[in-house]
């Protein structure tokens, strides 16, 4: 899937009666811009959300999120070197602690839990 360059912050989540839950996204520059970019997504697990619905576009210039994956390797690396972390552990909290559109962007878990070397 293709994914725009934009941040979003969770705005509401909502239990459907399938009990799909759904979360609401709006823009980070929704206040201070007024866009009106939102986004629907539906939880794949506790920690993962695929995008299901995208609605409006940016009033604004979007940042990259180039740099925040970069960030987000970076980290990964740096956490690797402590040995007594377990690798699940480090590439699930890497993959928790950015955007979820930087989420979409990272290689998928098993590519990163091979990036955490251990002896
Ligand atoms: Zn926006």
């Amino acid at each position: 899937m293709k994914l725009d360059n934009s941040h979003y912050h969770l705005e509401k989540s909502k239990t459907l009666k399938n009990l799909q839950i759904n979360s609401y996204w709006n823009c980070d520059h929704s206040d201070s811009s007024g866009c009106k970019a939102r986004l629907i997504t539906t939880a794949v697990d506790n920690s993962r959300h695929r995008i299901i619905e995208r609605k409006g576009n940016h009033s604004h210039e979007v940042s990259s999120i180039t740099a925040s994956v970069k960030r987000a390797g970076l980290l990964l690396a740096s956490r690797s070197r402590n040995a007594a972390e377990r690798a699940i552990d480090i590439v699930s909290d890497t993959r928790t602690s950015v955007p979820i559109v930087v989420q979409q962007s990272l290689p998928e878990s098993n590519s990163l839990k091979r990036r955490v070397h251990r002896n």
